[in-house]
């Protein structure tokens, strides 16, 4: 949400000075607020749990109660999209059927996101080739867009005989995950027209 609001004040600040944003204003705004002291403080926590759940959680003890940020080095992190397993090499997990008291099915979970788009919008989900997801994606990870999209916005339907990526956008509750866990980084998601989205009246 912060850095929402700093995008809001940058893009605010230029146009009342009759200017684009300059390219890295945001990101300079970013790391002059409290977001950057925040994550500091953290940044060495995740990447520690590369060595496993003990010695992860050792440094994660070390990081919060010792060095508190100050540590002198920065564990590399990586890119998500990049850690994916083949399909081939995964096992399937067959998950039970939902119960309908301590678990619920997707589409009625997306159902109390109140989520909604305009129908007449354009395509906030859009594929920079679309054929990568048959010939890439199913191939090799079996339509990781299945698994990973809370809101089953991806589906694999097929059309004259063939397989085809059929994107549902009116569902999508903006988690962004698709952007950054799409093995081919195939999939752009862009903000939709003003309003649309989920809508939680009780938060
Ligand atoms: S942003 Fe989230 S909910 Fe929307 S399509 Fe991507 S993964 Fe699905």
């Amino acid at each position: 949400m912060k850095s929402g609001m700093i995008a809001a004040e940058v893009i605010h600040q230029a146009l009342s000075a009759g200017k684009q944003p300059e390219e890295g204003t945001l990101d300079q705004a970013v790391r002059n607020s409290w977001i950057d002291q925040e994550l500091k403080v953290v940044r060495n926590i995740r990447p520690g749990f590369r060595w496993g759940l003990i010695p992860g959680l050792l440094n994660a003890a070390l990081e919060t109660y010792v060095f508190r940020g100050k540590a002198p080095w920065t564990l590399s992190h990586h890119e998500d999209h990049k850690t994916l397993k083949l399909a081939k090499e995964s096992r399937k997990i067959n998950y039970p059927k939902p119960d309908g008291i301590l678990s619920f099915d997707l589409m009625s979970s997306v159902f109390l996101s109140n989520t909604n788009h305009e129908e007449n919008q354009p395509c906030h989900l859009t594929l920079k080739d679309s054929s990568i997801p048959v010939t890439y994606n199913l191939e090799l990870y079996d339509t990781p867009e299945h698994r990973y999209c809370p809101a089953g916005v991806y589906e694999i339907v097929t059309s004259e005989g063939k397989p085809k990526l059929q994107i549902n956008a009116q569902n999508c509750i903006h988690c962004k995950t698709c952007d950054i866990k799409d093995p081919s980084q195939n999939i752009v998601w862009t903000p939709p027209e003003g309003g649309g989205g989920p809508n939680y009246p009780n938060m």
